[in-house]
């Protein structure tokens, strides 16, 4: 069977679905009409659906024929809180609400999986699961985590699960794969350092906390460039600074707040340790103390298991004209990583970027676009995936 022949035929309705689900976009945590979206499409195609799974989240299983391998295939649901200045035809329909993040294509690309796998249920060994996941934006707790807790991962357990994600920033039809570590572990975290406020003329009689700031903002790249072991890939970022009301006013109080990316446990580990040295080092210089917290429920490294993974980049070679490149880790964040610690899997890209049909601004930017020609290219990458990995 041609599995891409097959995704071809379905191609208006992988659109379809897609452009619907992009007129309404939903903010992470509130994709109810998002998840009676997918469920109801799913109970079309005579699979078994559970709905609210760890919130939002929906979990379709369809058996196959004979016994096999149970394969996860997960789409994340959650849009973003931009105003949409692309100029497709289908918009948004939600103020300051798009998906620019492609995760309209995810779901549309999974529920176009789901009906090749069902049409071809004869053929099909073993399970699969359909895994829509909301709050994947979220960064913190997420999506995923409720999910596994509330039990999508069991029952039937599974053996490999599977992640798709769409990017503008490699070729359109072109996917791309890595093995190991493929994105970051996100860490955030909130500064807040204690001075002592006073008048903006006498600061000799003050600690001031907006002068620490300065310090600490520096020092802190110090981290990346005389802590970190140059080959690990390390970024941080300070993206907010609060304090103050008035010139000459010297206030009591600095907050700033940063995130830290890492791709191994130990960077990831020491990198969080040096960052509350440095804070509470500098500010002691000055007589200033400082809090640091660090977001507790941070991602992990996504990290794509390597057999894996080898076999993945096989597999999708053989889909007629795909075009396969292995590809760098991206310091983003993605919490299909937890799902990669209840069982092996591979989360990869497709491209979409295409000059000549303006989709070239990045995932995220408010004029995000999506060359939909590559949709149907998806779709018969995780049916594939589903149907080899089930007779294993
Ligand atoms: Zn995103
Ligand atoms: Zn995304």
């Amino acid at each position: 069977m041609d599995l891409f022949e097959e995704a071809k035929l379905i191609e208006p309705e992988i659109i379809k679905n897609r452009r619907a689900l992009h007129q309404h976009p939903e903010l992470s945590y509130e994709e109810s009409w998002t998840s009676a979206f997918v469920a109801e499409k799913l109970h079309g195609l005579g699979v078994e659906v559970k709905t609210g799974v760890g919130g939002n989240g929906v979990v379709g299983v369809l058996k196959g024929s004979r016994k096999g391998k149970v394969v996860a295939l997960r789409a994340d649901m959650d849009a973003l809180p931009v105003q949409e200045l692309s100029d497709v035809s289908f918009r948004s329909k939600i103020e300051g609400v798009m998906h620019a993040c492609g995760h309209d294509t995810h779901m549309a690309m999974l529920l176009g999986a789901a009906r090749l796998l069902a049409d071809s249920r004869d053929e099909l060994v073993g399970t699969v699961k359909f895994l829509f996941q909301p709050a994947e934006e979220h960064g913190g707790r997420g999506g995923a985590l409720p999910m596994i807790e509330a039990g999508a991962m069991k029952d039937p357990d599974v053996d490999y699960v599977f992640g798709l994600h769409i990017s503008n920033s490699q070729k359109s039809g072109e996917f791309g794969v890595k093995e190991g570590a493929v994105m970051a572990a996100p860490d955030t975290f909130k500064v807040r350092i204690v001075g002592r406020g006073g008048h903006g003329s006498a600061p000799h009689e003050t600690v001031d906390p907006v002068y620490l700031a300065a310090h600490v903002i520096l020092a802190l790249q110090g981290i990346s460039s005389r802590m970190i072991d140059p080959v690990r890939p390390f970024v941080i970022t300070v993206g907010a600074v609060h304090s103050g009301t008035k010139e000459n006013i010297i206030p009591d109080f600095a907050h700033l707040e940063g995130t830290i990316r890492t791709l191994d446990e130990t960077t990831r580990r020491r990198a969080k340790k040096k960052v509350k040295q440095v804070v509470a080092g500098v500010c002691k210089s000055f007589g200033a103390s400082a809090e640091v917290e660090f977001e507790e429920d941070a991602y992990p490294v996504t990290v794509n298991d390597p057999r894996t993974t080898q076999s993945v980049i096989r597999l999708l070679k053989q889909i007629p004209g795909a075009k396969v490149r292995k590809m760098d880790a991206i310091m983003g964040g993605e919490d299909f990583s937890r799902f990669l610690h209840e069982a092996p899997g591979t989360f990869y890209f497709l491209g979409t970027k295409n000059q000549a049909k303006g989709c070239v601004h990045p995932n995220h930017s408010a004029s995000f676009k999506v060359d939909e020609e590559v949709l149907k290219l998806g779709s018969a990458s995780l049916a594939l995936l589903a149907f080899e990995f089930g007779k294993r």
